[in-house]
């Protein structure tokens, strides 16, 4: 099963979208649809809005008169926050129960206009956002649904904003054009992603990253992919999560890298991974834990002096060199290749690896020498695994470096993790 969150602005093509996701096969769990079922007459929820907001919100025969509520909440933020938390755990509870019913490969795509509002994009193993410029979409509202054309404009404008829904967007479509062409774009992604990301997951198949190393221009969209993703892990491990970053290449702006998102996970047991239940939370937003024969090692550096950066598909451990154990987890999108190591907080390698993170972040000259060894190595020819063997001379004489820094700086691991709420 494959738990898929959708959205969009109002009159942004949501619906057309998720008509066209039930068509292909998806189940389609309608956010709003169940908003409505849980205030009708007679259920527990309606009876407290009643209480809070008075009678006058009550229409002939005791249904909800939407339209009532609707002028008070748009306007008032904090009236909106006192019904979402009447509403919310009631459709929390009916959303669980039509999740349970789906079949085991479904795609079940839950179609919701708040996801960006109530920032959980983390929820979901996979997020499609349809996007439109807010002025065609007044311009479809006013249109197509006969909406007056300030209150369309005053809708639109209590939503999220663009950056906001870029941010929280693993897939985007764009929606100013025919819908035709946004026809076409659902049914690449239903194929190309969606159906094969489900397979992976429920053969417990992760995305692994090529043998070939290729290294990319830093693409501006890592940053936000990681913070989803981190909301992600965070959603499925709780508060067993101490801290959370984004490490490696892809966490310094500017920089060559592979197109590899490295996330680095600090708990106090790692044996958490091994509870079933938590294997399922990981499961729902689309990851996998990733054990091998022998398990992962972080290794010291050749001085043993200096550790700390992570090599993933690195040697097993070996008698020659210092290791600390971690897990790995990742993900089975088919689109993206994510390295997430789960550290026990013992482990002396999470704090060296964002040291080595931040002092490449504040290092122009540094970033470049990191820059040229990458590559240099890939005009080799090197595969990823020679690769990340073929850097370990580079790091050997970089990490003292990095510490140096540290010491210099009175440098500390930032008290607040990446990707954290609030
Ligand atoms: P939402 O569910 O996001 O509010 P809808 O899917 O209902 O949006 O679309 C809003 C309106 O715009 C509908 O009347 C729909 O038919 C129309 N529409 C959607 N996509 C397009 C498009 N690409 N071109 C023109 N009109 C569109």
């Amino acid at each position: 099963m494959l738990w898929v969150g959708l959205s969009g602005g109002i009159g942004s093509g949501k619906s057309t979208v998720s008509r066209r996701l039930a068509e292909l096969g998806a189940v389609v769990i309608d956010a709003d649809v169940i908003a409505r079922e849980v205030v009708e007459p007679g259920m527990p929820s309606l009876a407290a809005i009643a209480e809070r907001f008075g009678p006058e919100v009550l229409g002939s025969e005791g249904y909800l008169d939407r339209a009532a509520l609707g002028a008070i909440v748009f306007a008032d933020p904090q009236a909106r926050r006192d019904l979402e938390a009447i509403t919310h755990p009631a459709i929390a509870e009916r959303t669980w129960e039509l999740v349970a019913a789906a079949p085991d490969d479904a795609v079940v795509v839950h179609d919701i206009p708040l996801l960006v509002e109530l920032d959980r994009a983390g929820d979901y193993a996979l997020t499609v956002i349809v996007d439109v410029p807010a002025e065609v979409r007044l311009e479809r509202l006013v249109r197509d649904r006969g909406m007056d054309e300030g209150e369309a404009r005053r809708r639109i404008e209590a939503q999220a904003d663009d950056a906001a829904r870029h941010r929280a967007a693993d897939v985007l479509l764009d929606n100013t054009g025919t819908v035709e062409e946004l026809h076409a774009r659902v049914d690449e992604i239903w194929s190309e992603r969606l159906v094969p990301f489900e397979e992976n997951l429920r053969h417990g198949i992760p995305s692994r990253r090529p043998e070939q190393l290729t290294l990319v221009d830093p693409d501006p969209g890592w940053p936000a992919e990681a913070g989803r993703l981190l909301a992600r892990v965070r959603h499925a491990l709780g508060e067993a999560v101490l801290r959370a970053d984004h490490v490696g290449s892809t966490s310094i702006e500017g920089l060559v890298a592979k197109d590899v998102i490295d996330l680095q996970v600090i708990v106090e047991d790692t044996a958490l991974l091994d509870d079933p239940a938590v294997g399922e939370r990981l499961a729902r937003v689309g990851l996998l834990v990733v054990d091998r024969d022998g398990g992962w090692f972080d290794h010291a550096h050749v001085d043993n002096a200096h550790v700390g950066h992570a090599h993933v598909g690195h040697a097993h451990a070996d008698a020659t060199r210092e290791t600390w154990p971690k897990r790995m987890v990742a993900t089975a999108d088919p689109a993206r290749v994510l390295h997430c190591h789960v550290r026990p907080a013992e482990s002396p390698a999470w704090e060296l690896a964002l040291q080595f993170r931040d002092w490449l972040r504040q290092d122009p000259a540094a970033r470049q020498d990191y820059r040229d060894l990458k590559l240099g190595l890939q005009d080799q020819g090197l595969g990823s695994t020679d690769y990340a063997e073929a850097k370990e001379p580079w790091f050997a004489a970089a990490l003292p470096r990095a510490r140096e820094w540290a010491e210099a700086t009175g440098w500390e691991p930032d008290g607040r993790a990446e990707g954290q709420p609030g």
